[in-house]
């Protein structure tokens, strides 16, 4: 196994967060493959670790003076072993190929974890939204869909949102994709509800991670009543991360955005919520507003020469990283632990180093990775592609009690894998096993291709 970790690394040495994706996964399937000798027989770490497909494409717009800018488009098609390829677009300066493709490969995972037929796959853009005006959106989306709709497909592959991809993206990458094939199918997922969109979609991801946290919960006997959490992010799963915990009786006292924190002690209740989603989702603010309305509010900027976050030494209960990947180091799950917090349950895909997430285990804390925790959103997503097959709209409380159901049974399934293979309650190698088997499993099915 160290080979072939050390053969990915000299492959792609820059492709750092890839790197540690795929470390994750090898430690906790080791037990597998030393009970399945066929498995390293038929090398399913190297077609594993390897992607179907990597497209990267020019990506060039106008923008509103005239000037003409390049981006980079990718699309990573890593495995589609259990269904099309499936996972979101993100738009943000920091995207390369190396993000896309950690992203795409824990997809994989999460995306079996669900129970639906979904493979994995991840695209995005260097493009950087913020400060662009909706016309300069619309002529990136235009463009980028102008190269992408060759490779995707209701069949094929179904990209949704991510960070800097909303509704707002998804209606014009839509649009374009309808335009150039001349049909209306469900090839994007995170839709207008209007136009073929699922009711639950926007929440499903922050809702699950809640709900998720809920189940980590009551092996305890334990609610979130009263639990004070800290939330980071202010985008869409922040947000519904937020608004669960408020309906669920718990106390929310941080949110952020790139630029800094802010810190509520009396909490966010719905009315503060409702601010801030018009602030972040309409207006496209900053968090820092927060504070003019709500002075008994803090605000932090970050500190650049700071070796951790203070957003995760606040003492709580729970924290729910929800803004993007190695957002929470070793130093900061020393601070969450020192401050009392017991679960953490992520919203991110990938926020905690392995030095924060050594420790949540060490600790015996309740603590649901990503891949577990925030599968609620690609599983509201499949059940936008089922509806959109049958030209249909199930009720909010239908799609709610499958989001609920979906939920209920990765938890069952991980904490299943984490004892049939010796590790009681760790629910990251419980998930990364569930996940690994049913995908290597029909791979195996489907031959050597
Ligand atoms: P949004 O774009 O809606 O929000 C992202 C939030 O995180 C914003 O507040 C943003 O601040 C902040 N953020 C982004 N990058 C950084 C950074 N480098 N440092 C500090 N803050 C940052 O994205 P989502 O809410 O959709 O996604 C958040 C996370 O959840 C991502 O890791 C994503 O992969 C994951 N996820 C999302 C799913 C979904 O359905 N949307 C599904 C599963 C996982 P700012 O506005 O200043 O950039």
């Amino acid at each position: 196994m160290e080979q072939i970790v050390k053969k990915i690394q000299a492959r792609d040495p820059e492709q750092y967060e890839f790197h540690q994706a795929v470390e994750e996964v090898m430690e906790s399937v080791k037990p597998v493959l030393d009970r399945n000798p066929e498995y390293r027989q038929q090398a399913v770490l190297e077609r594993i670790t390897e992607p179907e497909r990597v497209l990267m494409f020019r990506v060039p717009w106008m923008a509103d003076n005239g000037q003409v800018q390049v981006n980079r488009g990718f699309r990573v098609e890593m495995n589609s072993a259990i269904g099309p390829y499936k996972g979101g677009l993100r738009f943000h300066p920091s995207v390369n190929l190396g993000i896309i493709k950690f992203l795409a490969f824990e997809q994989v995972f999460k995306n079996s974890l669900t129970t639906l037929a979904m493979g994995g796959g991840k695209g995005g853009s260097d493009f950087d939204p913020k400060g662009k005006s909706d016309n300069e959106v619309m002529r990136f989306c235009q463009s980028f869909m102008s190269e992408l709709f060759r490779y995707i497909g209701p069949n094929t592959d179904v990209p949704a949102g991510d960070i800097g991809v909303g509704a707002r993206e998804i209606g014009y990458l839509f649009g374009m994709y309808k335009k150039i094939r001349n049909e209306f199918t469900g090839v994007l997922t995170g839709k207008s509800l209007n136009w073929g969109g699922s009711l639950i979609r926007p929440e499903a991801t922050g809702y699950g991670v809640v709900y998720f946290a809920a189940e980590m919960l009551s092996t305890r006997s334990e609610t979130f009543k009263d639990k004070v959490c800290l939330v980071s992010g202010s985008g869409n799963v922040a947000q519904f991360t937020t608004e669960k915990i408020i309906e669920l009786g718990g106390k929310v006292v941080t949110l952020s955005d790139s630029s800094g924190y802010i810190y509520d002690e009396e909490g966010i209740d719905t009315q503060k919520l409702a601010y801030v989603m018009e602030m972040k989702n309409i207006r496209r603010a900053r968090i820092s507003e927060y504070t003019e309305k709500y002075p008994n509010s803090t605000y932090v900027p970050i500190d650049p020469g700071l070796t951790y976050n203070p957003l995760w030494n606040h003492v709580a209960d729970c924290a729910f990283p929800a803004a993007t990947q190695n957002e929470v180091n070793g130093e900061d799950a020393t601070n969450l632990l020192k401050n009392g917090v017991y679960l953490v349950s992520e919203g991110a895909n990938m926020p905690s180093t392995p030095e924060a997430i050594d420790q949540f285990i060490g600790n015996k804390i309740l603590y649901g990775p990503g891949k577990a925790a925030n599968a609620g959103g690609v599983a509201v997503s499949g059940l936008e592609m089922a509806q959109n097959s049958m030209r249909l709209a199930w009720p909010r409380d239908e799609v709610d009690s499958r989001l609920k159901h979906i939920v209920k049974s990765i938890h069952h399934t991980c904490l299943d894998a984490a004892e049939t293979y010796g590790v009681e309650g760790n629910y990251m190698a419980g998930a990364n096993i569930a996940g690994f088997v049913k995908v290597v499993n029909a791979m195996l099915d489907q031959g050597l291709v």
